[in-house]
């Protein structure tokens, strides 16, 4: 089982900020912002190249929870990233989105 998935099962614990019946939301646990916070699926989707149309609705849901999550923290700006792949960064092969936010955020993007 992947990281994530641990998590999800509650075998790893995590700070959550937000949690329903197909996503999570937990705190980065190496922040990278003032706040950071990731968004994922509860079904084991690898990677943001792994998103079809059969699983869009998901997609679409977990992004929502994301804009949701952003205004429970008060973010007024923020940044969404997901790393797909070594070469992006990609560390943990379970599809998730980072919210970056909380002071301001590098100008640079790579
Ligand atoms: P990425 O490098 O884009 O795949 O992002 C993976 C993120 O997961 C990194 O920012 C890690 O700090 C974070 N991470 C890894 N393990 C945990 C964990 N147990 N709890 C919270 N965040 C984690
Ligand atoms: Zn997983």
């Amino acid at each position: 089982m992947c990281v994530f998935c641990k998590i999800i099962a509650g075998e790893i614990p995590s700070a959550k900020v937000y949690e329903d019946e197909l996503c999570l939301a937990f705190r980065d646990i190496n922040p990278q912002a003032k706040v950071h916070i990731l968004v994922i699926p509860k079904e084991h989707i690898p990677s943001f190249s792994s998103i079809t149309e059969k699983n869009a609705d998901l997609i679409a849901h977990v992004l929502t929870v994301a804009a949701t999550v952003a205004k429970q923290e008060g973010l007024a700006s923020y940044r969404i990233v997901s790393n797909c792949g070594p070469d992006a960064g990609q560390t943990v092969e379970h599809l998730h989105f980072h919210i970056l936010g909380g002071e301001k955020l590098s100008e640079r993007m790579v």
